[in-house]
């Protein structure tokens, strides 16, 4: 039996997931074993009604295990709100932030897991058990770092409430990593990382997701010095992110919203990025990518089904295996 490829992504939650899903299916479509850990983005991550809510390591566990609202792409299935309703007399919480009751029984699982002394890694092993998930899930770090958005106005709020409640609205001047200094990359980061083949930046927001978990002291440093070449998948296309507002993430770290920008930010701002995938839409700046030392090819990058998903995250895994061949 041939070794599986290891394969380490670095991951946010709706695309990330979807991508993932995509690259499990393409897998098993061509027959080539995968070891795959995902490292989830956790800056998104809460304290609501005394629960830890961590939305990306949920979407990607609840996509994984086959339990996702397909039509959200975030949250479960079949999911009923009788708390939420039970709650809502007594004018506590965000009424923005929507908590089903199955998605209430996940966050008290991990808040009391954490309560006995689990690290973070450790209580999202746990849970990821009961999904019987095809990768090893990890968050980028057991220490919380929460992102928060200070606003034009001087105001700052947290990541959620800017893109929740106010869809992004009020331009954001800057975000800020609340408690990065203090942080690590979790153990399962660090160790996957060293062994991989390949890693993969899926089509998650390149600021508010990967750009977050590249910002973890010592986890892009442990990027640069493994071997294995890292590709990527834009989540611009057109000039635009393909679904929600990352163009107003991306205006406030001064990078303009296309394919090209994107992937020469990751190598200015992190010294990381050998191949990337843009869409065939985007397809005139691949000279642009060339010119960089980005090895770029374009190719239909809507995740509009299974199918064109397996696709996209199968052009990903050959464009790494072009890369790491000998040359
Ligand atoms: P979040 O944490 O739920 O916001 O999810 P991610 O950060 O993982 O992914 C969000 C990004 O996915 C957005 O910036 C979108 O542009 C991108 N995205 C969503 N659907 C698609 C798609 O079909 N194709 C591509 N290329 N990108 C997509
Ligand atoms: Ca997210």
């Amino acid at each position: 039996m041939t070794a599986p490829l290891r394969i380490v992504a670095l991951s946010g939650g709706v695309g990330g997931a979807r991508f993932m899903r995509g690259l499990l299916a393409w897998g098993a479509a061509t027959g080539t074993p995968l070891d795959v850990t995902v490292i989830a983005n956790t800056g998104d991550d809460m304290r609501l009604h005394g629960l830890q809510v961590c939305p990306d390591l949920d979407t990607l566990m609840y996509t994984l295990g086959g339990a996702i609202h397909e039509g959200q792409g975030w949250g479960r299935e079949d999911e009923r709100f009788t708390v939420a309703e039970e709650l809502r007399p007594y004018g506590v919480g965000w009424e923005w932030f929507t908590l089903g009751d199955r998605d209430l029984a996940t966050h008290l699982a991990r808040t009391s897991l954490l309560a006995t002394g689990l690290s973070l890694s450790e209580a999202t092993a746990r849970l990821a058990a009961r999904w019987d998930l095809p990768v090893t899930l990890v968050p980028m770090s057991d220490q919380p770092v929460e992102t928060h958005v200070e606003l034009a106005s001087g105001e700052t709020v947290h990541f959620e409430e800017w893109w929740v409640r106010t869809r992004a609205a009020a331009p954001a001047r800057r975000f800020v990593q609340v408690g990065v200094d203090d942080a690590a990359p979790a153990p399962g980061a660090l160790a996957a990382i060293a062994a991989a083949d390949l890693v993969l930046l899926p089509p998650s927001n390149p600021v508010v997701s990967v750009g977050t978990i590249l910002g973890v002291p010592g986890l892009a440093d442990a990027l640069r010095a493994c071997a294995a070449p890292l590709v990527g998948v834009s989540p611009i296309i057109s000039g635009a992110a393909v679904r929600g507002m990352a163009e107003a993430c991306l205006a406030a770290v001064g990078v303009a919203a296309t394919a090209a920008d994107v992937a020469l930010d990751y190598r200015a701002r992190h010294g990381l990025l050998d191949g990337w995938l843009v869409d065939d839409a985007d397809a005139g700046s691949l000279p642009r990518l060339a010119a960089a030392g980005i090895a770029a090819e374009a190719r239909p990058l809507w995740m509009t089904d299974a199918e064109a998903t397996a696709a996209i995250a199968g052009a990903a895994v050959e464009l790494g295996r072009l890369l790491s061949s000998p040359r």
